[in-house]
């Protein structure tokens, strides 16, 4: 389902506030003038900068309060890795990072930088802003205190092992559970298969990627079966999976 169809999922916060504000942090200016374009026809506010030198120390002072931060991992002066790493230190800006690799993305993953979503270049402008425009949906539902687990219509008892949806329940297996509980831990942000295998199998038996790809496969389908949507559960492309709604 197109992500602008969600009424539910629009935060009156988002509506009646001025537009958000995207700063794009991009050294190639065909790139951040496209996403600059496509991002102001979604109706965001834009500011673009094109090296991280001083980034930080901006953004600590107050110079740049955007709502979101679209961060390219290669950049003059200080790279994107760090200034997330050291913006986390003082903000929860939403930051989605922008990579060269698809391959790059599972390495970055595992440096746990608390970016809040990654998109892999080259990329369809349309999806970037499907992308801020979920951060932005996540953030104000934060902010409102709608995101705790009573909004979610998933809800797990990780004591007894059940999950239900809308009061109906999921005939889950515990690797079927372990996998949701996971992915509903941290709804929008991105799992790899590996960091799922890892969580999936404690012992660290040897299991092929297809074999996660089962399992969200079976959970996706129980889902649905309980009423929920088959979008919830995303299969990023050859990167892994996330949740969200
Ligand atoms: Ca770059």
């Amino acid at each position: 389902m197109d992500e602008s169809l969600k009424p539910s999922a629009v935060s009156p916060a988002v509506l009646s506030a001025s537009p958000p504000s995207v700063l794009v942090v991009e050294d190639e200016p065909k790139i951040a003038a496209l996403l600059c374009d496509y991002l102001v026809a979604a109706g965001f506010v834009t500011s673009h900068v094109d090296h991280g030198t001083g980034l930080v120390q901006a953004l600590q002072k107050g110079e740049y309060n955007p709502d979101v931060i679209l961060l390219d991992v290669m950049l003059p002066g200080k790279d994107g890795l760090s200034i997330c790493r050291e913006v986390r230190d003082f903000s929860t800006v939403p930051i989605i990072m922008l990579t060269a690799r698809v391959e790059e993305i599972d390495r970055l993953l595992g440096l746990e930088l608390g970016a809040d979503d990654y998109v892999c270049k080259p990329f369809s402008p349309r999806e970037v802003v499907a992308r801020v425009k979920a951060v932005v949906r996540r953030a104000a539902a934060k902010q409102s205190g709608h995101e705790s687990v009573a909004a979610i219509p998933i809800s797990l008892d990780a004591q007894r092992f059940t999950a239900t949806v809308n009061r109906k329940s999921l005939d889950l297996t515990p690797v079927e559970f372990r996998l949701l509980n996971t992915l509903a831990g941290q709804p929008g942000r991105v799992f790899s298969r590996d960091q799922l295998m890892d969580v999936l199998y404690a012992d660290h038996r040897v299991v092929s990627d297809r074999t996660v790809d089962s399992h969200v496969k079976n959970v996706r389908r129980k889902l649905v079966q309980a009423g929920g949507d088959e979008t919830w559960l995303r299969s990023i492309y050859g990167v892994g999976y996330k949740l969200e709604w």
